[in-house]
């Protein structure tokens, strides 16, 4: 169990893992590394938001909400992002943390878009003329669930309402296992352009201890006919920890992934929480990796992607050097929201369906997390939002802060100080103790105006975040967060 306030990492013992062939510049030296990993490992926040969700409040909701969207409307000519969940599976993966049901039946999904139609019109009538979208992503669950009339249905609620920009980004996550070519050229027709493959580990056994069943084959052919129908900014989703994964058998995922060249890889922790997540409890935790054993998962992955020529985005996603992500990256325009990383987010993104999160006029909201009230909400005419948080100025300006260090690896000392009218050394001064600590372990290198992450300090990237949340100062949350690496 992993709570806050944070607990040092009992190393079961020294990684036997040494970087010898390192060649590009990205790779990190690592003969360091057992100390830091002493050091910094610990529970803590991902930042795919700031202020972290467990702060947001109840008392953020319907009303709230609309004055948000009232006030969002006042820049019509802004693009919006968009998000829709699909909550449905076929089954239940094992070891999955997102918020899902195995409800199959086409009619369910086909009243569930209802519902979601319902709620973009109460959306959109707030909205009065910022229609235009610049990013529109579908997740879940999966989406692959749908049949391909709901698929059409999906896609037309949406395209009534909002412009879709003819250079947006319209992505989709997929499952391998229920995806067929048809449905690639359905989606090709509609105008999807990013496609997101969930692969997790091509390995049978390891699949079997997940609880989800899938045939490589099956996967590579769909990939390939993907590519063939030239879809570009393809993704793979890998994921390390997982039941009977060992450093052998994960390396042999990863050298197949590299062979097949997918344009963007992301790899994912596995977070073990049996206890908020029952259905967990069906992977045994004897045949989990030990926490030494999962770091040497996940710096023996990064070192091999990085030395296929992968560029590092954030901490655990990597992309070619030519796609888009790695060349917003090297110019600083790189940017991040619920939806991953994109050179697309708009300033507000609207996220739709059950358990969704928008952030409007520097708001987050996020909607009710069963089908049932859900869909009550909606049908009585209101928003199902029941949580949320207005930011402060000190919120927007750690959350940009955050955001640049995750996206970009540096703090932009000038451009902080332009932005928000602060004296860095003033308004971060609790914090320069930390930083000092960060460069004198290697991680950090002071520039004339601004801090830089060095290859070492890529790995401990959540751990200088948390240097600047100012929740977590003197809090004692009681939230189970991930292991920082
Ligand atoms: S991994 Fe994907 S398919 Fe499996 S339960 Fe989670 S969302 Fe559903």
């Amino acid at each position: 169990m992993e709570f806050f306030p944070i607990l040092p990492l009992k190393m079961s013992g020294q990684l036997s893992r040494q970087c010898t062939h390192s060649k590009g510049d990205e790779v990190a030296d690592n003969s360091n590394l057992d100390k830091l990993l002493k050091k910094y490992d610990r529970p803590g926040p991902r930042y795919t938001s700031y202020p972290m969700v467990p702060v947001w409040k109840s008392d953020f909701g319907h009303e709230e909400y609309v004055r948000a969207l009232e006030n969002s409307s006042k820049k019509p000519d802004e693009p919006l992002s968009i998000y829709l969940h699909i909550p449905f599976c076929r089954q239940r993966c094992w070891f999955c943390g997102c918020n899902t049901t195995t409800l199959k039946k086409e009619g369910t999904h086909n009243s569930y878009l209802d519902i979601v139609d319902k709620e973009l019109n109460l959306a959109a009538d707030l909205l009065s003329k910022r229609r235009r979208v610049s990013q529109f992503h579908w997740g879940g669950g999966t989406p692959s669930c749908l049949s391909n009339e709901n698929t059409v249905k999906a896609f037309e609620i949406f395209s009534r309402k909002f412009k879709i920009a003819d250079n947006a980004e319209v992505s989709i996550e997929l499952d391998p296992r229920i995806t067929d070519e048809e449905r690639i050229q359905l989606l090709k027709s509609l105008g999807f352009n990013r496609l997101s493959f969930g692969v997790q580990d091509f390995n049978a056994d390891i699949q079997t201890a997940i609880g989800r069943n899938q045939d490589e084959k099956k996967t590579v052919e769909l990939y390939r006919y993907c590519r063939d129908e030239g879809f570009q900014g393809i993704n793979f989703d890998l994921i390390y920890g997982l039941p009977k994964q060992t450093l052998g058998l994960f390396k042999d995922t990863v050298r197949k992934t590299i062979d097949l060249g997918p344009d963007r890889i992301a790899l994912y922790n596995f977070a073990y929480l049996p206890d908020s997540k029952p259905h967990q409890r069906l992977i045994r935790s004897e045949d989990l990796p030990s926490p030494s054993e999962k770091i040497e998962l996940f710096l023996t992955a990064r070192e091999m992607f990085l030395e296929s020529g992968y560029k590092l985005i954030g901490m655990d996603h990597f992309v070619l050097p030519e796609d888009e992500l790695a060349i917003a990256q090297s110019e600083g325009r790189l940017r991040r929201n619920f939806m991953g990383y994109t050179v697309k987010a708009s300033e507000d993104w609207l996220g739709f369906g059950m358990s969704s999160i928008s952030y409007v006029d520097n708001s987050f909201a996020q909607n009710l997390s069963t089908l049932d009230l859900y869909q009550k909400k909606i049908e009585e005419g209101s928003f199902a939002v029941y949580r949320g948080m207005r930011l402060s100025e000190d919120d927007i300006i750690r959350q940009y802060l955050i955001a640049d260090l995750m996206c970009n690896f540096k703090i932009d000392i000038t451009e902080l100080e332009n932005k928000f009218k602060i004296t860095f050394n003033k308004y971060f001064g609790d914090t320069l103790e930390a930083l000092k600590i960060f460069q004198d372990d290697g991680l950090l290198i002071e520039e004339a105006d601004a801090y830089t992450l060095t290859d070492m300090g890529k790995i401990f990237i959540r751990n200088i975040a948390m240097a600047f949340d100012s929740y977590l100062k003197g809090n004692d949350l009681k939230v189970q967060f991930s292991r920082t690496v």
